[in-house]
């Protein structure tokens, strides 16, 4: 199976061009086939070489790789010139000299006559005598090149939809060579295919108009007809199609917070269902179970939290190997040298990342909570605050005596329980009095892994600096605080 993702770059990997050229992927991946990339630059306004970069890298990090290419539409114009020439030669196209006036009126008609407005150009064309469109095109009139729309109907077995059939009398003669000689897009890509021998197009829904055209140029211009697919569009939450409106729908922007797998695995989802409640799925496990009988024939909706979702279960899941590079990375991004300060700790580095991937569901996230391990200031979260140092006596009685007792334990998470469990017992409370305050003094956080797990992570020396910075800005009242939850600067 050959099969094609040919993005025009005049925009970013969107989130359904990368979904088409996974798809795609995926039929080749699993079928031992060919994944053709070909970048539609014929728009020279509106394509750039940035725009270009941008498709491959995202591409790249995807993990979408491609036998051949990428090839440039660009690079083929001479063919697909030839081609349009070869069509009037063989009277299977014509040249149309219509006036901007006669088109403009042609439009205002089209109401009035059902269906046979795009025949006004061929009627005016028909009505030159012999060899009179040749002798003005020579003589340099401007005019551009129609396809002649045979009569009949254009059928197809949509590899999604099933049996499809266009009318042609509603197709319009369309314009296969502009007034510059340019081959425009139809045609462009009938050769392409053609040339790359490519036998299935999947793509999205809104070319579907495109396909009878593409189908009825193949065979006049003795092209094999390759097979088509049109996947459903992808919608916003309101149910309409998705755009800037509905958040990032460039690919690229979830770079920093998602992985790469969990991003294959939403987009497979979005639009195709493997027919069981299986939903957790690595890329060599889509490619084994992809089908196009299985891609959905409706619009499917994309649900950012769902995305968040999945990239929490890949993170809890993942090679831990491959996971460090990606947290590396947005570590340093984060704070300078902190990538540093844990690749010098390797296996207490992949202890806490083990423990604190279960939680998070963004790379972001969890290289946040990586960085509250690392000595340095941390914040102090004001729900947290006000929920466990409201008591502030009692606190700033628990935490001296804490620090005293942990500080002559051996630090492990064991023997760190056994302490604090006694000294809860000798204050005669329950250990959660002590857990909670000690675990804002810790992380300045509410939520986070077992408290003697983070004790364990922190260390010796870290722990018991935290807990005496909370005994400082607890002593210096509420003003100190407030500026601690708030990270404005605290009154001199
Ligand atoms: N270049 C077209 C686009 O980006 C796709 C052409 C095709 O898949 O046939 O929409």
């Amino acid at each position: 199976m050959r099969v094609r993702f040919a993005p025009s770059p005049t925009g970013f990997l969107h989130v359904g061009g990368a979904r088409t050229a996974l798809f795609n992927w995926l039929l080749a991946r699993q079928s031992g086939g060919t994944f053709v990339l070909r970048i539609e630059d014929t728009d020279r306004a509106r394509s750039n070489e940035a725009m270009t970069d941008a498709i491959l890298r995202g591409l790249g990090w995807l993990g979408i790789d491609w036998d051949e290419g990428p090839f440039f539409q660009s690079d083929r114009v001479g063919e697909h010139t030839a081609a349009g020439h070869s069509l009037l030669a063989g009277g299977q196209a014509y040249r149309d000299f219509s006036t901007p006036e006669e088109l403009a009126r042609d439009r205002a008609n089209i109401a009035a006559l059902a269906g046979e407005a795009t025949r006004a150009a061929r009627r005016r064309a028909e009505a030159l005598a012999p060899g009179e469109a040749e002798e003005r095109a020579e003589a340099g009139e401007p005019h551009v090149v129609r396809f002649l729309v045979p009569e009949g109907s254009t059928e197809w077995k949509d590899g999604v939809h099933g049996p499809m059939r266009f009318r042609n009398q509603d197709i319009d003669d369309l314009v296969i060579l502009r007034a510059d000689d340019s081959p425009t897009y139809n045609l462009a890509v009938v050769c392409d295919d053609a040339h790359a021998r490519i036998d299935m197009v999947l793509r999205g829904d809104d070319h579907l108009s495109n396909t009878p055209k593409q189908i009825l140029l193949a065979r006049a211009l003795g092209f094999p007809v390759p097979r088509f697919g049109h996947v459903p569009l992808i919608l916003g939450r309101d149910g309409k199609r998705l755009s800037k409106r509905h958040g990032a729908t460039d690919v690229a922007g979830y770079r920093h917070d998602v992985l790469p797998e969990a991003m294959v695995n939403f987009l497979a989802l979005l639009g195709w269902s493997p027919g069981d409640d299986r939903e957790v799925m690595d890329p060599d496990e889509i490619v084994r179970r992809f089908s196009l009988g299985r891609i959905l024939r409706k619009g499917s909706v994309f649900d950012a939290d769902k995305l968040a979702w999945l990239n929490g279960r890949h993170l809890s899941r993942m090679d831990l190997a491959k996971l460090e590079p990606i947290v590396n990375t947005r570590l340093a991004k984060l704070r300078h040298g902190a990538e540093r300060a844990v690749q010098d700790r390797r296996d207490w580095y992949g202890g806490l990342l083990d423990m604190l991937r279960t939680r998070a569901r963004s790379v972001d996230a969890l290289a946040r909570t990586v960085l509250l391990y690392l000595p340095g200031e941390i914040a102090y979260e004001p729900a947290a605050v006000r929920k466990h140092w409201k008591r502030r006596a009692e606190v700033q009685e628990y935490l001296p005596a804490l620090r005293r007792t942990l500080d002559g334990c051996e630090w492990q998470s064991k023997p760190l329980e056994r302490a604090l469990r006694g000294l809860a017992a000798e204050f005669g409370v329950g250990a959660g009095r002590l857990i909670h305050p000690l675990r804002v003094a810790l992380t300045g956080q509410a939520v986070s892994p077992g408290i003697f797990d983070v004790l364990y992570y922190l260390g010796r020396d870290l722990s018991l600096d935290r807990i005496e910075r909370a005994l400082g800005t607890l002593a210096e009242g509420e003003a100190k605080l407030q500026a601690a939850t708030s990270g404005r600067p605290a009154p001199a």
